[in-house]
């Protein structure tokens, strides 16, 4: 069937099937093997949701080799509570939303309340973290591969944009792959560097070895291969060869990214000024006119007034300053 026919008949199910369960608080919609959960009050983010399944959704699970969704449900957590609930684990503060593939579950923060999640980002995430575990049959790849390929195929705009890199690399406190199989336990700031590192090693994984590799890879571990191993006949090199050739591309592509932010800055104080000058120019100019024009008016009074009237003389005055 032709893409493009079978996101029209998704959606038409996706469509069709917004029900609530009787006794539920949950309302159902699903698109093909996914099911999504939401409460009344995030009808149109499971609209939404349902929508970047079929259109985002399909093309990851080709780019994976699937070639269909999973069987998964996906949950827009309508609280805090129900999103701890559900996610029944003890997660860092900064995390945006979850995926559990063992329970093929996708917990997402509803945005009514998620101020640190986007809920289309975090959807591709997840879902590419299901897909992924589904390509290798639950079979462990390592973490910064796992984020770095959710966070390369839901194309998240907050890391590919972060300079989280770029600072570790001047203060010589870049993390090293296997550290980030613990980023759980890292702090805001670490855990963010490591996301950064992950998707840029993926990055550099596709543009080295062509867009196949990480199909490739999964396909390899799920056959049974220890990651080194699967690691060495996809991709032709030895993995902690590619780490440390990876590490030295990072000290030439990215060391001077954080300049960038520095030139916005600089540019960003130059165009204030120039705009605090034209605002004090202004005002400048607009009390000279003023003044002028004052004194035009004065001007012009003086010509109907004429000379100022000489001080009153007393006759005796007159006849005195007639003799001095
Ligand atoms: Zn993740």
């Amino acid at each position: 069937m032709r893409r493009g026919t079978l996101v029209f008949l998704l959606l038409l199910v996706a469509e069709a099937s917004g029900k609530s369960p009787p006794g539920s608080p949950w309302q159902v919609l699903r698109v093909d093997s996914v099911e999504i959960r939401f409460t009344a009050a995030d009808a149109a983010n499971a609209k939404l949701v349902a929508r970047h399944l079929t259109l985002d959704g399909l093309p990851i699970s080709d780019e994976l080799g699937l070639h269909r969704l999973p069987r998964a449900t996906v949950f827009i957590a309508p609280d805090k509570i129900a999103f701890d609930t559900l996610s029944s684990a003890e997660l860092p503060r900064w995390t945006a939303a979850v995926a559990i593939p063992a329970r093929r579950r996708i917990v997402l923060k509803s945005p009514r309340w998620g101020r640190d999640s986007d809920l289309v980002w975090d959807l591709l995430h997840e879902l590419t973290h299901i897909l992924a575990a589904e390509a290798t049959q639950g079979r462990p790849i390592p973490r910064w591969l796992d984020e770095g390929m959710a966070l390369y195929f839901s194309r998240d705009l907050r890391y590919l944009k972060s300079r989280a890199l770029s600072r570790a690399l001047l203060t010589r406190s870049l993390v090293g792959l296997d550290e980030i199989d613990d980023v759980l336990r890292f702090h805001h700031a670490k855990a963010e560097l490591a996301y950064q590192e992950s998707l840029e090693a993926v990055r550099y994984m596709v543009d080295r070895f062509g867009s196949g590799v990480l199909q490739d890879l999964l396909m390899e571990i799920r056959a049974g291969s220890p990651f080194p191993t699967a690691f060495r006949r996809v991709c032709g090199v030895p993995y902690r060869l590619f780490e440390a050739e990876l590490f030295h591309y990072w000290a030439r592509r990215h060391r001077w990214d954080f300049l960038i932010d520095f030139v916005y800055v600089l540019w960003g104080g130059a165009v204030a000024l120039a705009a605090i000058a034209y605002l004090l120019i202004r005002r400048r100019n607009r009390r000279l006119l003023r003044r002028w024009e004052e004194e035009e008016q004065m001007g012009g009074l003086d010509s109907w007034i004429g000379p100022p009237a000489p001080p009153d003389q007393s006759p005796d005055d007159a006849e005195r300053s007639a003799y001095d």
